[in-house]
């Protein structure tokens, strides 16, 4: 092959085999560009990051960005993780497109290059101006095609809330936040308390800042707070966020959920500028508290996997097809790559165990933005949860946080899936991960975050009254309560 493209084309043309044959392309195409070049892409499918993306990032962008070369790149759909690890890159602009293909092109300078990442790997590369220019006019197009995500990006900045602040100082910053803070924080800003999660607050904060002329929201806080202040926030008037707790996947989406009428709503607001990390404000709170609320995050990071199982669950109810661990993987490889983490590298929530959670938490919110839903965020457990909570929360009695208590749905979706696929492997991973994190795997364990057996059971049975419960556990409360005792009581 490669013989006889040289022959047709002298040395316009080469062909490069296997997937090694597009490294060596990729290397040859490096040495080709210099500083200020542009490299375009088109459309980047997802084998190609699969295969190669060890290889993309430290033999190929490494040395992009070190040389200053320009690289705008259209990534496919189904790739879009990989064109968030893109989008921070210096010198790098990314866009996507709802395409599905097996091959991409590359155009720098006089340089054409198809590859094919299909059964058989190969590429071809074409040394012809016109060619080349002539595919560069097709990307034009198609980047005019593409969609921008603006993803926040996640700053670890390991200062005090009032250096956090005065960082600000020039854009005239309001602080939104809860009543822990807010006696500190208005000594030193503009701030207001928020107090819980009513939709009425959002109209009363407009208008307090309407006439204050803030250029910038910085909401500090635990979700009620961060919530308020994407929900206030602007293109004009944006929002940085400051969690001083890691217990939901709430710190860097774009929606905020409130109550309004008696219900739980969730709203879209705008992608918040962006989510500033800091250990020792996470850390300020007693360790009994900050273990609370770090296993909280962990609880509700993986609920994702009871809403994967619904997600698959209503997917198969279509296609007549099996439900697998396989396609719930699938649908959240984040959460289980977490997964993999805590039960291998968590150490009792250690100072990397909270940056870690905290990065967790991060993603997850983000591919909450990328996905446009809550599907792949709460799922039967969640609705579980709100049912006991509706039910037996009362004033002054010890409660779970939220993510301790949708934590308890997730072992009972899971057992479900163990029993109808006779394969327990997720369940058996995820027990053992909950007993390092010190998530209850037990009656006594639940009974001591304010939990009893029989308000599980009655939030079992109150499921079967939920019109459009389209969920696992909604499906199957008979089984669920048949199952409860084997998972608990041990
Ligand atoms: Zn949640």
């Amino acid at each position: 092959m490669l013989k006889s493209l040289s022959n047709i084309k002298g040395n316009q043309t080469e062909y490069f085999s296997g997937v090694n044959g597009i490294k060596k392309l990729y290397k040859l195409v490096a040495k080709n560009w210099h500083a200020k070049d542009t490299l375009y892409i088109a459309a980047a499918p997802v084998d190609s990051f699969k295969r190669l993306e060890k290889f993309f990032l430290e033999m190929i962008h490494k040395k992009r960005v070190q040389d200053k070369v320009i690289l705008k790149i259209l990534i496919n759909k189904d790739a879009e993780s990989y064109g968030i690890v893109r989008k921070n890159m210096p010198y790098t602009q990314v866009r996507f497109l709802d395409v599905k293909t097996t091959a991409e092109y590359g155009v720098l300078n006089d340089l054409l290059f198809l590859v094919n990442y299909g059964d058989f790997p190969y590429a071809i590369l074409i040394r012809d101006k016109k060619v080349a220019d002539t595919y560069k006019e097709f990307f034009n197009i198609l980047w005019n095609h593409g969609r921008k995500i603006s993803i926040p990006p996640l700053i670890e900045d390991n200062e005090s809330i009032d250096k956090i602040i005065a960082k600000y100082k020039k854009y005239n910053p309001i602080v939104i936040t809860d009543p822990y803070n807010f006696e500190k924080i208005k000594k030193i800003s503009q701030a207001i308390c928020v107090f819980d999660n009513k939709f009425e607050n959002v109209d009363k904060i407009k208008k307090i800042i309407a006439k204050k002329k803030n250029g910038i929201i910085i909401g500090f806080g635990g979700c009620a707070a961060l919530d308020a202040a994407r929900m206030c926030s602007s293109k004009e008037l944006p929002c940085i966020i400051v969690p001083s707790i890691l217990s939901t996947v709430c710190i860097s989406i774009d929606k905020a959920v409130f109550s309004l009428d008696g219900k739980t709503k969730s709203f879209q607001t705008e992608v918040p500028k962006e989510i500033i990390f800091s250990l020792p404000i996470v850390k300020k709170t007693d360790h009994e508290s900050l273990i609370k609320w770090a296993q909280s995050g962990f609880g509700d990071l993986f609920a994702k996997i009871g809403a994967a199982i619904d997600v698959v669950f209503r997917e198969t109810q279509k296609t007549k097809d099996m439900i697998t661990v396989e396609k719930i993987r699938r649908k959240i490889p984040e959460t289980m790559e977490a997964l993999d983490w805590a039960l291998n590298y968590f150490k009792n929530y250690s100072n990397r165990d909270l940056e870690h959670l905290a990065a967790f938490l991060h993603e997850a919110s983000v591919s909450i933005i990328l996905q446009d839903s809550f599907e792949l965020s709460g799922g039967g457990e969640h609705e579980l949860a709100y049912n006991i909570e509706r039910r037996f929360k009362k004033e002054n009695n010890p409660w779970p946080t939220h993510g301790q208590i949708v934590s308890i749905g997730t072992l009972i979706e899971l057992k479900i899936l163990a029993e109808i696929t006779s394969d327990s492997r997720l369940f058996d991973k995820v027990c053992k991960v909950y007993k390092k994190l010190k998530l209850p795997t037990n009656y006594k364990m639940l009974k001591k975050i304010g939990i009893e057996r029989e308000y599980i059971l009655q939030g079992i049975k109150n499921i079967k009254n939920i019109k459009n419960s389209n969920t696992l556990l909604g499906h199957n409360p008979a089984l669920a309560l048949k199952l409860l005792d084997k998972i608990f009581e041990k």
